[in-house]
């Protein structure tokens, strides 16, 4: 008797299902909403003048468990100058073909430089195109904002940038690059 009702228990979820609601999602030209706090594609941040928070210090790319995170570090001087302190993160890479979007790298991240956006849509047709490079990681310009290299606000230190008091830039009512929740 089991024999003859197992294939029958089978087809009960096909004809249960035939007479629901179709649930049709109308990606790409519809797109919707993720969560507010997905993991999608990583930015690196700004200060209000425009600088860099990144300091070139790798730890985001040792705690990441898939080695997705390549980056090299070079000093400031005072006339090439691209974050407060003395390093800057002069290549920073992160493969889309390893990462796992696990947040450890921005948990890691001492400066806050690396948070991620709800941006999902990475995709490409070849391997290359899929490892982002800082022209496509940093965060864009703000009003007020200067591209780098340019000097610190004056009289500011670099602690007064960690600690987010550095005195107000002439002009800029921007505020801080806006972060992404992570
Ligand atoms: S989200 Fe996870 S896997 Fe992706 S780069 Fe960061 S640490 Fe690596
Ligand atoms: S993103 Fe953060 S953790 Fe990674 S190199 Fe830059 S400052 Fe260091």
């Amino acid at each position: 008797m089991s024999e003859f009702l197992g294939p029958l228990a089978g087809f009960g979820v096909t004809f249960s299902t035939m007479f629901k609601k179709s649930n049709t999602e109308f990606y790409p030209e519809e797109k919707a909403p993720t969560a507010p706090r997905y993991h999608g594609r990583h930015q690196l941040n700004r200060y209000p003048d425009g600088l860099e928070k990144c300091i070139g210090c790798e730890l985001c790319a040792w705690a990441c468990p898939a080695d997705a995170i390549y980056v090299e570090g070079a000093d400031n001087t005072d006339t090439d100058r691209y974050s407060p302190g003395e390093r800057y993160g002069r290549v920073y890479q992160i493969n889309y073909l390893r990462c796992i979007g696990c947040g450890l790298c921005i948990e890691a991240c001492p400066t806050r430089a690396l948070t991620m956006t709800n941006d999902y849509e990475m995709v490409a047709d070849n391997r290359t195109d899929l490892i982002y490079d800082k022209d496509r990681l940093l965060a864009p310009l703000q009003p007020g904002m200067q591209p780098p290299p340019h000097p610190m606000v004056p009289g500011a230190t670099d602690d007064d940038y960690y600690r987010g008091t550095v005195p107000p830039i002439e002009g800029n009512h921007s505020g801080p690059a806006e972060e992404k929740p992570s």
